[in-house]
């Protein structure tokens, strides 16, 4: 079979020579006879590993050295509860934009801890959906945070504004765009990420917070998810995901390799222009998304004639273009074109959308 290019929202494509990489190395790794997966998180080799794939986060992102970084387990949703459990202190509420799934996801989980103060701020402007603008955003004067989700990997909605909200604390969930382009840090007091999209394989969570929010967390909040008590061990209060976190860090260092977050951004740029520029050019395809507010990262489009649709699936998958179906929430497609996907991918899958218009159209 010739090449083929995984179009999944997560766990997505890795960049192949990570992969190679720990397939060479599997089961012999530094000359060990063992592999990374069997030794000790507590080893001086693994915390080499650790410390490591640290640095060259911090590197990548620019992260100031008044900020943790922390690798935990349990995914974006842990930090659903993590993030008011570690932060609202005394307070009773928050306020939450909800822009999409993902917003709307963490105010669910927001609910059972405070009462959040929440924004709608999905709007449409000329009948394609939108984001209302962040000076609309009313938030609270007693609220502990704002929190909001710059990349909704489900709705293909972004918010590119950069927040600046005065001493507002800034909470983001950046689980479909870490890494995928520079982002100031010193805009927010906690961002995260699960990592199976930009970073690494499911299992790991990234998340950074800036230290003078540690020690706010509620008394009944779980050691496990209290950023203090993981930062204080390290990350590694209990056993964290040893393999994970040993693949993301080779994905940094694939990362500086290729010129790191600033290369990657224009990339990702290059990949978006193409892929929407043929989806706006006819009327077969459509994405109905306001183009401010369209992803870079997930790009769901329609088929104006939605009977093929599991042709076009069916199509897709022979030609080598994988994981092309839409969010059962959403329907139609969605191509997710994380950091790992080349420009010849979504050269692949433009060339292919245009054949399937020429001979269904
Ligand atoms: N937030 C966003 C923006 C996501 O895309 C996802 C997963 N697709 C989640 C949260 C949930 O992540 P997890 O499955 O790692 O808990």
């Amino acid at each position: 079979m010739s090449q083929v290019f995984n179009f999944s929202s997560g766990p997505a494509m890795l960049p192949v020579e990570v992969l190679r990489r720990a397939e060479q190395e599997l089961c012999n790794w530094q000359g060990s006879g063992t592999s990374v997966m069997e030794i000790s998180h507590r080893s001086k080799e693994f915390i080499q590993v650790a410390e490591e794939a640290e640095k060259d986060f911090r590197d990548l992102l620019k992260v100031p050295s008044n900020y943790k970084v922390l690798f935990c387990h349990g995914g974006a949703r842990a930090q659903f509860a993590a993030v008011p459990l570690n932060l609202l202190g005394d307070n009773t509420t928050a306020d939450y934009v909800d822009g999409g799934y993902w917003a709307a996801s963490a105010i669910k989980e927001a609910k059972k801890y405070c009462s959040p103060n929440v924004i709608d701020a999905k709007t449409t402007v000329d009948g394609k959906r939108a984001i209302v603008p962040m000076s609309k955003w009313q938030l609270q004067d007693d609220a502990a945070y704002v929190h909001f989700c710059p990349n909704e990997t489900i709705d293909g909605i972004a918010i590119e504004e950069q927040p600046d909200f005065g001493d507002k604390v800034v909470v983001a969930d950046f689980s479909s765009t870490l890494l995928s382009r520079p982002i100031d840090i010193n805009r927010y007091g906690v961002i995260y990420a699960g990592a199976q999209k930009n970073i690494g394989p499911a299992g790991l969570t990234v998340v950074v917070v800036r230290d003078d929010l540690l020690g706010k967390a509620r008394q009944e909040l779980p050691s496990i998810l209290d950023y203090q008590v993981l930062s204080e061990n390290d990350s590694m209060f209990n056993t964290p995901p040893t393999f994970a976190w040993y693949l993301s860090g080779l994905v940094f260092k694939w990362l500086k390799e290729q010129g790191g977050v600033a290369e990657l951004d224009k990339r990702n740029q290059a990949k978006a222009d193409l892929l929407y520029g043929v989806i706006d050019s006819s009327d077969f395809y459509r994405n109905d998304v306001a183009i401010a507010n369209r992803s870079r990262m997930n790009v769901p489009f329609q088929l104006a004639d939605a009977s093929l649709d599991s042709l076009f699936l069916a199509e897709s998958l022979k030609a080598g273009l994988h994981a092309l179906k839409g969010h059962r929430v959403v329907g139609g497609m969605r191509a997710s074109i994380y950091n790992a996907m080349p420009l010849e991918g979504v050269k692949a899958l433009t060339d292919f959308m245009a054949d399937f218009e020429r001979r269904h159209g």
